[in-house]
Order: C-alpha cells, then sequence, then structure tokens
C-alpha cells in the first residue's frame, strides 16, 4: 500500500496549521510551527493571492493530512458521504471522526492518529471485546472500545491511567479500566477542526 514517508512537519508548514500529528511533540516548544512556521521550499511566498482552486485544495489537503490518508481512501468517504442523508461535508467529517483509529487517539489511549493506528494495527485494540485490526473500522453508537486485557499493564497504557484528556461529548473513556463507549455519532460541532467543509465538497462536485 502507499504510503506517505516525508517528515509529517512539513505537512503542517505546508497546510499553514498544526495538524498534530506527532504526539506530544506538538504541544512542545521543538514543534516545527513554533519555530519555523514559513511554507517549505524556496520561494514560499511567490504566490500572494491563491486561486479558487487553490484554497479548496488546500483545504482537501489540511483534512486528508490530519486524519492520515492518501486520496483515494479520503475521496471513498467523500464518496459515502455523498450516499447519505444531510450535507455532504458534515457527512463526510462524521465518517473520518468514526475510524477506529481517531477513537483510539480522541479517547486519550494514543498521543496521535498515527501511534492510535500502530496500535489498532498490531492488535492491542477491541471493539465489544473482540479485537479489531482495521484501522478504518467505523464505530457505532454503544460500541464499546477498549484495550486488550492482556496488554493493559504495558507502559504506554500505564502512562493513559495518569492522563487527564478532555474528552468530546460523543465518547466516554475510563482511564482505570481503559475503556470507553461510543455515546453517540459526532456532530459537526464535535469536531474541532478548523475547516470550511464546504470548499472541499465544491472541490471534488466539479
Ligand atoms: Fe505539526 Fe506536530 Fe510537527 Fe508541530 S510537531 S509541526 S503540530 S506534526
Amino acid at each position: 500500500m502507499a504510503k506517505y514517508t516525508d517528515a509529517d512537519c512539513r505537512l503542517c508548514r505546508r497546510e499553514g496549521v498544526k495538524l498534530f500529528l506527532k504526539g506530544d511533540r506538538c504541544l512542545s516548544k521543538k514543534c516545527a510551527m513554533e519555530r519555523r512556521p514559513a511554507i517549505p521550499g524556496q520561494h514560499p511566498n511567490a504566490r500572494k493571492k491563491p486561486s479558487e482552486y487553490l484554497t479548496q485544495l488546500r483545504e482537501k489537503q489540511k483534512v486528508k493530512r490530519a486524519y492520515g490518508l492518501l486520496e483515494k481512501q479520503f475521496h471513498g468517504y467523500y464518496i459515502e458521504a455523498e450516499r447519505m442523508k444531510g450535507k455532504t461535508g458534515e457527512n463526510m467529517l462524521s465518517l473520518l471522526e468514526r475510524r477506529l483509529d481517531n477513537v483510539v487517539y480522541r479517547m486519550g489511549i494514543a498521543t496521535s492518529r498515527a501511534a492510535a493506528r500502530q496500535l489498532v494495527n498490531h492488535g492491542h485494540i477491541c471493539v465489544n471485546a473482540k479485537r479489531v485490526t482495521i484501522p478504518s473500522y467505523l464505530v457505532k453508537v454503544n460500541d464499546t472500545i477498549s484495550v486488550k486485557e492482556n496488554k493493559t499493564k504495558k507502559a504506554p497504557f500505564e502512562a493513559v491511567r495518569k492522563s487527564r484528556i478532555v474528552m468530546p461529548k460523543w465518547l466516554e473513556f475510563d482511564t482505570e479500566k481503559l475503556s470507553g463507549i461510543v455515546k453517540a455519532l459526532p456532530a459537526r460541532d464535535d469536531i474541532d477542526l478548523n475547516i470550511e467543509e464546504h470548499l472541499i465538497v465544491e472541490l471534488y462536485s466539479k
């Protein structure tokens, strides 16, 4: 499968926002957006006024990169969202939020979506007490997400017990039991990304 292998911080600098791709480092002074926020490349300010297309493209890239997806996979969420009732942009964000790797990240079990994906891939995460190794698995209301029982004593999970994270209101997580529940499907207000999803819809519907 194709994979992005360049530096993650470059993506934040390209989009001009923190995408929180590197866990604790993103909250420290080492963050590249704090130290060197300019767009990568030799002529970062060559284009003064972005075209309509470029604005839409950048918005799409921002979301795609925040969730760590490649184009084909990301476009698949748009197609799926278009088939659903309601606003396509909001449906698409809701689908992205429901990905199992994102839920593991939101619950604070991992410090980034990439780390969460690795936990899922390596079989550390269960949904309704069954091991699930597919990061794109879409959670449903009342699904229970937990760390696999024989893994809970591992050091990274001990750190989760001590952590205090702000939980989105559609999720609940017990840091002692390392288990949480999906209380509702995520609505637009629950998604703290500063993006204009209508620009992505405009881009794809051309
Ligand atoms: Fe982005 Fe995190 Fe790198 Fe900062 S440290 S530039 S937020 S990936």
